[in-house]
């Protein structure tokens, strides 16, 4: 029994409706997903009824862009009440940001004498929560790049001349919003980060676990932080991060975490809600005492 808890759909900027994803978790034989758009839980409610009729467990969760010591970090949250005022609230903050820096990187390729226009990437991404891949498929549809790394490498990726900075909320902060809305906060693929450091600050912040299976974590890194989860008295997740489909095939499938991982979470938020007396997901399969 095998769960993948890192998935994208076109609620963020991923591809795939949250229908055609759950399909695809169904026919990997997933017992359970979670949905962890970027800054964004409005595609939850379809993949938990699509994942309900396939017969596949649902986790609402999302992905924070966060940032610690000037560094940009992901943090997700899972078992979230997606109704939480205050996470609403903050949700919604995000999506401004993020609308408001596209249009600083269109500005920016107009000024490269790229002339995309941001109408054209709001039609594409079709969504709140709006990030570079859209700007990266603008520019790919219109023919300024052979494909998404060129987009990236050329005009999107940190310092390249269309990158812009986006506002984030701090890590510790990201990791309370997460809490108070009856969540787990677990550092989405730390091996990424390139910098081991800033997890201790982390754990001193309360955060619930890490994300040791990832599709890039090698072998090695996904060992050294299973170690490190162990030490630190950490939860251990994982997942796919599929966005749709990546060089021919959907990447949803190419990592399966042990069901027992979920186990563990739904442990914790029982824990958490009966020592704090939070609310918690009505979603959380057994959460309703009368069920
Ligand atoms: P944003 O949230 O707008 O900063 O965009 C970050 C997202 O861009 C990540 O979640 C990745 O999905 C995607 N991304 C980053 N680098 C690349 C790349 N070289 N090619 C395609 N997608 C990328
Ligand atoms: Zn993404
Ligand atoms: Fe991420
Ligand atoms: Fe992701």
């Amino acid at each position: 029994m095998y769960a993948d808890l890192h998935l994208h759909t076109n609620f963020s900027d991923g591809t795939y409706t949250p229908e055609e994803l759950a399909g695809h978790a169904a026919r990997c034989g997933f017992k359970a997903v979670a949905l962890t758009d970027h800054d964004t839980m409005e595609g939850c409610e379809r993949m938990g009824n699509a994942c309900r009729e396939r017969g596949v467990e649902f986790i609402p969760a999302t992905e924070l862009t966060a940032e610690l010591g000037g560094h940009e970090l992901h943090m997700l949250g899972y078992f979230l009440d997606s109704k939480n005022a205050r996470l609403q609230g903050e949700l919604a903050k995000f999506q401004e940001v993020r609308q408001q820096r596209i249009v600083e990187m269109v500005v920016r390729l107009n000024q490269l004498g790229v002339p995309i226009t941001t109408e054209s990437v709001f039609k594409l991404a079709n969504c709140r929560s709006p990030g570079r891949p859209h700007v990266a498929r603008t520019l790919v549809q219109g023919g300024w790049c052979s494909g998404l790394d060129e987009a990236f490498e050329r005009f999107l990726r940190k310092g390249k001349p269309a990158w812009v900075p986006k506002f984030k909320i701090s890590a510790s902060e990201a990791i309370e919003l997460v809490h108070q809305a009856g969540g787990l906060a677990v550092l989405a693929h730390p091996g990424l980060n390139h910098n081991d450091d800033l997890i201790p600050p982390l754990v001193e912040a309360g955060m619930d676990g890490i994300e040791c299976f990832h599709t890039k974590h090698s072998t090695t890194m996904t060992q050294r932080y299973l170690e490190m989860a162990d030490q630190l008295q950490l939860l251990v997740t994982g997942g796919s991060d599929c966005h749709g489909m990546s060089k021919g095939k959907p990447l949803i499938g190419s990592i399966k975490i042990p069901y027992e991982c979920v186990e563990r979470l739904r442990e914790k938020v029982f824990q958490r809600a009966a020592e704090g007396g939070v609310m918690l997901a009505a979603e959380i399969p057994g959460a309703d005492p009368k069920s």
